[in-house]
């Protein structure tokens, strides 16, 4: 898969994207970044992606001429297996089934937005989705950009040495993975549960079932309807 990011800080994905698990997909071909400083597409001295708002009001707003010039240089033609996506504060939240989603898409694009946020005829007419990662207020895209790229990458084959282990996790089944213990059995007094260490394997997966309910009953009753 393709992400394609549209940002005025280029250089602000060289710390996200150079470890772990992204960093070795982009390596091993499984998946390709291309960050474009929208800088390129400003045809001022200053390179000026930003103006006042109508009506009056705080800050600046990114202007829609050198955002949507950029989504029609890089995709002269778009097809239905891409997608734009702009993040904002005022968007569909992200969520696991999102990302899933996203996985039918060859390409997708991010544009981050700044300063006080974007012209709304780039959420109307250039984006296919706006989208948010959560209830509060970034300074900017990037970092939201950087979280969806995060999990989408993980969930494309052959990213994760295990794809069970993406298959298991928190929010795949609608509620939370189960909480789990390592090496040593006994830490400071505090034991792991004895049922992880009978080797029992139906009855180990029985208690994680359990487990992985009441700590979502506690944690995250929302996920489950109450
Ligand atoms: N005035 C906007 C509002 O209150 O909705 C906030 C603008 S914010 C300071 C600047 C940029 O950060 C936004 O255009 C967006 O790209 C990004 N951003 C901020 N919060 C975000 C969130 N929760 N999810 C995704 N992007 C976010």
């Amino acid at each position: 898969m393709k992400f394609h990011l549209l940002t005025i800080f280029p250089e602000f994905f060289e710390g996200p994207f150079r470890h772990g698990v992204v960093a070795r997909a982009a390596q091993a071909g499984s998946l390709e970044l291309l960050t474009h400083d929208l800088r390129t597409w400003t045809h001022d001295l200053h390179r000026t992606v930003d103006d006042r708002p109508f009506g009056g009001g705080e800050g600046m707003l990114m202007k829609p001429q050198p955002i949507f010039d950029a989504v029609e240089t890089i995709w002269p033609e778009r097809t239905e297996r891409q997608r734009v996506i702009l993040l904002s504060a005022q968007g569909r939240k992200f969520t696991q089934q999102i990302a899933r989603e996203y996985l039918q898409y060859d390409e997708l694009l991010f544009i981050c937005g700044r300063y006080e946020g974007v012209d709304e005829r780039v959420a109307e007419r250039l984006a296919d989705d706006e989208l948010s990662i959560g209830d509060y207020v970034l300074s900017g895209g990037e970092l939201a950009a950087a979280v969806v790229i995060d999990a989408v990458a993980r969930l494309l084959p052959g990213v994760l040495g295990n794809q069970d282990s993406a298959m298991n996790e928190s929010f795949e089944d609608g509620i939370l993975d189960c909480p789990q213990w390592t090496r040593p059995a006994d830490f400071r007094g505090w034991k792991a549960p004895d049922i992880l260490l009978s080797g029992n394997h139906a009855e180990v997966r029985k208690w994680r079932r359990q487990a992985a309910e009441a700590k979502t009953r506690r944690l995250r009753p929302d996920l489950l309807g109450s």
